[in-house]
């Protein structure tokens, strides 16, 4: 089979994703880089390009399985799941989708603080059981516009946040390992300086071993009774045990999480927690967006095998 591309997750691709692949060039489809090793040899031989989507991990070994294999294209800015030293080493391109989703994650990063701050779970919960009519108002809660937000990685997405967040009146300080050109914004070279001076913490880092517990308990603790910590970078980024020990000691007041260790079977601890909105790592799960990513993973895997430059390569 002649320039064949390899679906992976083929369970979570959607209709239109796996249709659009599927039409474009011949595809196979497996559920993640585990089955990879089940597919029949000769076929393998013929998988030039893979569209990778997913968390599960895809090392040297799955690469090794496929000799003509050119290309890993990664539908989602962040490729921490791809061992991208491994596919350099092989000559394989790993390309990915950035830009595209800055927008919807900023929203959801905002979102999540204003409805941590305006207790809008609870808001509701109030309306639906009928408690409003029963028993008045819920408790007055906290003010979201004119606080002071801090945000850690202040790249694409982070970015795009503290731009609404500028919006929002806010004071805005960052922290990243340079500093960069902003409207007057108060830089930190360090996380947990970062912390104590804002309300509000957003975390907007790349995920992998370089930046695993980045904001670690030290952080967190210097957040303070009224801080809030938003994370929709990675799981890993932050020390969630220790996130999950100030959350329920009252260490700081609440958190908004796109993102966990272990997804979806995230720590149960978080479910007992009422001070906590809490997301199922949708950031980019907007039709238009996720649109918008398969194109761009599409795009790339054209781009390689008409041997014309890669639109977004990260090797
Ligand atoms: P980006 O533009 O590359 O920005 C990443 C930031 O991380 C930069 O500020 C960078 O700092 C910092 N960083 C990178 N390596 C670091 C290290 N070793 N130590 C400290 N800081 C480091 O990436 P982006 O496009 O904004 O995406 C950020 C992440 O968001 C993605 O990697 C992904 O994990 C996550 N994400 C989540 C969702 C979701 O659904 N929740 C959706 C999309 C993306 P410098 O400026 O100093 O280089």
């Amino acid at each position: 089979m002649a320039d064949a591309i390899l679906l992976t997750s083929g369970a979570s691709l959607n209709a239109e994703e796996r249709g659009r692949l599927a039409s474009a060039y011949p595809s196979l489809h497996v559920d993640g880089p585990d089955a990879m090793a089940g597919l029949d040899p000769a076929a393998r031989d013929g998988i030039r390009a893979i569209a990778f989507k997913g968390h599960a991990q895809m090392s040297g070994a799955e690469m090794d399985l496929f000799p003509n294999l050119g290309v890993i294209a990664n539908y989602g800015v962040g490729y921490d799941a791809i061992d991208v030293a491994a596919a350099t080493e092989r000559g394989v391109k790993v390309t990915n989708t950035p830009n595209v989703l800055n927008d919807d994650v900023a929203d959801l990063a905002v979102a999540m603080l204003i409805a941590q701050c305006r207790t809008m779970r609870n808001g509701e919960a109030h309306v639906r059981s009928g408690a409003w009519a029963r028993e008045g108002e819920i408790p007055l809660n906290r003010k979201v516009t004119g606080n002071t937000a801090g945000i850690v990685g202040l790249g694409r997405i982070g970015r795009e946040i503290a731009d609404r967040l500028a919006a929002f009146k806010m004071d805005i300080h960052y922290h990243a390992r340079s500093e960069k050109p902003t409207p007057g914004w108060t830089y930190h070279d360090d996380v947990v300086a970062l912390a104590e001076a804002v309300d509000f913490l957003f975390v907007a880092l790349v995920g992998g071993p370089a930046t695993e517990g980045y904001v670690s308990r030290a952080a967190i603790e210097a957040l303070g009774p009224r801080g809030v910590l938003i994370n929709i970078s990675r799981g890993t980024t932050v020390d969630e045990g220790a996130l999950l020990d100030a959350l329920e000691q009252g260490k700081i007041a609440g958190a908004g999480l796109d993102v966990f260790l272990n997804e979806p079977d995230i720590d149960p601890r978080f479910l007992a927690l009422d001070n906590v909105v809490l997301q199922p790592h949708q950031g980019s799960g907007s039709v238009e967006t996720r649109r918008a990513m398969a194109v761009l993973q599409l795009d790339n895997i054209r781009a390689f095998l008409d041997g014309r430059e890669l639109l977004t390569p990260v090797n």
